[in-house]
């Protein structure tokens, strides 16, 4: 499943051929991806410009000059391939790779792009909104901070987790808590900051102010997103000479899917352990993370 790196990625890649352009022609293949599309979608879109594409957590916004935003969602194995002057290229990192097939949706721009939207399993999720309601989306009303943003900081963790009695891995993943974090980058940030993905969210926090702890978890999440996202943008820029496959580079990972090798942290003598929380793999070095 594509998490924030990824999906900005994938916008940094629409980007180019999308804002600026005219939507000329929208070929829409079905009625429905997770939910329906609205009614009008294809007639709605045609002949409007996208001024800007914006994300908000895992969502790509693109804001027309007729002011409505169009909102795209990937979901589990959503992906877009644009074909431009013959070439094509499937912009996004993904750590299992799914075939091109399924394509729903296409976008014809006016700069000669055409951007197909494929999503084997339709997990992914589009539609269009008025700007003004676009915070008062049922898909986006309830979503926290920006990990990447001012607000998310030692002191809003702090005060948010007080009374939180789930472990710090399940309130990572609290879309509420913090937007478009999901299982990868919450394990790799936990390592980073030294932190047992076991332990209750409740127990980092402190009476008057945050402990040492949630500070160095703010910088290990913006620190995994950056350094994910600078992967993904030289993924990005290689890619036009390459064959299409993108994948997350495991070797670049400390810990997610490296069950029993050696932990990476120097001079630590722990390996990396597995379990399962909330039904999903948590990976973990129980001698540096406490
Ligand atoms: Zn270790």
């Amino acid at each position: 499943m594509p998490e924030l790196p990824e999906v900005e990625t994938v916008r940094r890649g629409l980007r180019s051929v999308m804002e600026g352009y005219v939507i000329e022609r929208v070929e829409q293949r079905r009625d429905d991806l997770r939910f329906p599309l609205p009614p009008r979608f294809s007639s709605d879109l045609a002949g409007q410009s996208v001024i800007a594409l914006t994300r908000r957590a895992k969502y790509l916004l693109a804001h027309l000059d007729n002011t409505n935003v169009l909102i795209m969602h990937l979901g589990m194995s959503g992906r877009f391939a644009v074909t431009h002057d013959g070439a094509t290229q499937t912009p996004g990192r993904f750590h299992t790779q799914v075939p091109l097939a399924h394509e729903h949706i296409v976008f014809h721009m006016s700069g000669g792009a055409r951007i197909g939207y494929f999503d084997p399993r339709r997990f992914g999720a589009m539609d269009i909104v008025a700007g003004i309601e676009i915070a008062k989306h049922r898909l986006l009303a309830k979503l926290g901070p920006e990990p990447l943003g001012t607000t998310f900081s030692a002191a809003y963790l702090n005060q948010t987790l007080g009374q939180k009695r789930t472990s710090i891995k399940s309130a990572l993943l609290d879309q509420r808590i913090v937007a478009g974090l999901g299982n990868i980058y919450v394990c790799e940030a936990l390592f980073r900051a030294r932190i047992d993905p076991h332990r209750e969210a409740a127990s980092l926090t402190g009476r008057q102010r945050p402990g040492r702890a949630l500070t160095r978890l703010v910088g290990a999440v913006q620190g995994v997103l950056h350094e994910a996202i600078e992967a993904g943008g030289s993924s990005l820029r290689d890619h036009a000479a390459t064959d299409g496959t993108l994948g997350y580079f495991q070797h670049s990972f400390a810990v997610y899917d490296r069950e029993a090798s050696p932990c990476p942290r120097f001079e630590c003598t722990g390996t990396i352990a597995r379990s399962v929380q909330s039904g999903r793999s948590t990976y973990w070095c129980g001698a540096c993370q406490r």
